[in-house]
């Protein structure tokens, strides 16, 4: 059969939550029986979002296959509970980059390359070409950016094609826009997505729904408003309010009838809704909106302005927590405002410390690993955090002075963190860390193995440096042990104070393995061991 598509479309402004819905659409269709899957388009010049400031963009998103994803890849797969390859982030640079190499190669035949038809249709290739592969009963795209913009045109254009092209029973275009309420009597205004459909019909483009934003539930007036001036029955004006949990939104467009709408629109029948899915589907969203007394964790960095910047960290800390039936209450810390004051850890539980980059604030973490390791207060480091542990180790411990990362310090006395030896020669910045998922062996006698009980596991990484196992020796006679590793002892991917009551640092992220109803392993320990400190 062939593959139905689902085009997201954005209005008005960004942070609309294009994403959640899209990935909301998915799940239903998902509970639905239906095989789907998501692709992000992102109309940005860089190749992938390796490159970007977390702080601007959100957590960069790293897949099994080593792609520096866009963080909405991350919601698809939370909410679908299945792996995104990152072949379904799409920019820019890379339509560009193929379509300049095929001219390079001859492969034009004399033709003048042009945005229409060889971006466009390099474009409707790869769309196709997942649709295709993975066999997809219906394939939901989401355009990033919003409608107006320069840089989202040639993807916009080739996805009206496609309706053309497949027909208007194979593909429904949603527009996502806001109704926002401005005056005390809360009268919702339709203006902003009278005037964003407008914009998308200039382009070609009627849209088959709206989703639109709205902080309480779309009025029947105002929904009626918005019928009559963009051309789409009230039945296809869908109301996305703010609700307690984004994972409450499938429940919500549910409710509103999306899924016959979405049925009847591609002609398909024999759709089955089991209430089996919604039933175990259901039980998740209710354990993610535990309330009651909270394990306090610290999380300490320095990309901390921006919630988004570890959405992955915050989610798998939510999962885990659910999963022992408890609510979790974060809070961030700049470690660059800590002053020498590291007493305000003691009022948390626990603290963890996530990946990071660069010289900025990286005292500040040593001194955080340093105090946990001291007050025996339960620490969880992540890629950057693993290796700062390592350095607070190795000075406190050790007595290794100024030991340091060179990625910190280039000519560091102890340079217990250095570049990974296939790094010496690296001149490029993007796509050139170590990348997805790695093996790892667990050695047999640690809590490691307590918490995978398994003598093997697969982990995504994303790192530059690691553990420079000269000093491996000095650590293990200390009472450090390094519990996992990777490419035949070569590379430390876990270490653990035994004598400790929780620290822990691990190389690899887990936190992009964690899903609702699914907490990642070394998540759920951690949170455990916080509620009982
Ligand atoms: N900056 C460190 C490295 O490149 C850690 C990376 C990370 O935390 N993701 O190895």
């Amino acid at each position: 059969m062939q593959t139905k598509f689902i085009f997201v479309t954005g209005g008005v402004m960004s942070g609309l939550g294009k994403g959640v819905v899209s990935a909301s659409i998915s799940k239903l269709l998902q509970l639905s029986d239906q095989k789907v899957s998501c692709v992000k388009i992102d109309p940005y010049l860089n190749f992938d979002a390796g490159t970007m400031n977390p702080i601007a963009h959100g957590e960069v998103f790293v897949t099994e296959d080593g792609g520096e994803c866009d963080m909405d890849i991350g919601s698809y797969e939370r909410y679908l509970n299945r792996d995104i390859p990152k072949s379904h982030n799409i920019t820019t640079a890379q339509i560009y980059s193929s379509v300049i190499d095929a001219e390079r190669k001859g492969k034009y035949l004399g033709a003048c390359v042009q945005i229409i038809p060889h971006i466009t249709d390099e474009i409707k290739n790869r769309i196709r070409a997942i649709a295709n592969d993975e066999k997809l009963d219906v394939l939901i795209v989401e355009c990033g950016g919003t409608v107006g913009d320069i840089e989202s045109l040639p993807f916009l254009e080739a996805l009206r094609q496609i309706k053309v092209e497949d027909g208007s029973e194979n593909v429904i275009f949603v527009h996502v826009t806001l109704a926002p309420s401005l005056d005390v009597v809360g009268e919702q205004k339709t203006k902003p997505t009278q005037h964003s459909v407008q914009e998308l019909r200039r382009i070609g483009i009627q849209p088959d729904l709206l989703c639109v934003r709205c902080t309480t539930p779309l009025l029947d007036k105002t929904r009626q408003k918005i019928s009559m001036f963009t051309n789409v029955t009230t039945d296809d004006v869908f109301s996305c309010h703010d609700a307690k949990s984004i994972f409450m939104i499938p429940q919500m467009l549910y409710e509103q009838g999306l899924v016959d709408v979405i049925f009847k629109k591609f002609a398909r029948v024999g759709y089955v809704n089991t209430s089996k899915n919604w039933d175990s589907w259901n039980t998740i969203v209710n354990s993610l909106q535990k309330t009651g007394n909270p394990i306090k964790i610290a999380m300490v960095g320095k990309y901390v302005t921006l919630v988004d910047s570890y959405v992955s960290v915050n989610e798998a800390l939510k999962h885990a927590s659910a999963s022992i039936g408890r609510s979790v209450k974060i809070d961030w810390i700049d470690s660059e405002t800590f002053n020498g004051n590291l007493n305000k850890l003691d009022n948390f539980d626990g603290v963890l410390v996530p990946g990071g980059f660069g010289t900025r604030g990286s005292e500040g973490i040593i001194d955080t690993a340093t105090y946990t390791l001291e007050k025996n207060i339960p620490y969880l480091g992540i890629c950057f955090g693993f290796q700062l542990a390592a350095i607070a180790f190795g000075r406190k411990m050790c007595s290794l002075e100024n030991a340091n990362s060179t990625e910190i310090i280039a000519d560091t006395k102890n340079p217990i963190i250095d570049l990974l030896p296939e790094q010496k020669n690296e001149t490029d910045m993007g796509g050139s860390l170590r990348l997805g998922a790695n093996e790892i062996k667990i050695n047999q006698k640690s809590l490691a193995h307590k918490i995978y009980n398994s003598d093997k596991i697969s982990k995504r990484h994303r790192h530059r440096y690691e553990f420079n196992t000269k000093y491996r020796d000095e650590f293990l006679k200390k009472g450090m042990i390094f519990s996992g590793e990777s490419d035949d002892g070569k590379r430390m991917e876990i270490l653990e104070v035994p004598t400790h009551k929780f620290f822990l640092g691990v190389q690899f992220h887990p936190e992009f393995n964690s899903r609702p109803g699914f907490p990642e392993d070394v998540f759920k320990t951690f949170v455990t061991a916080a509620a009982q400190n």
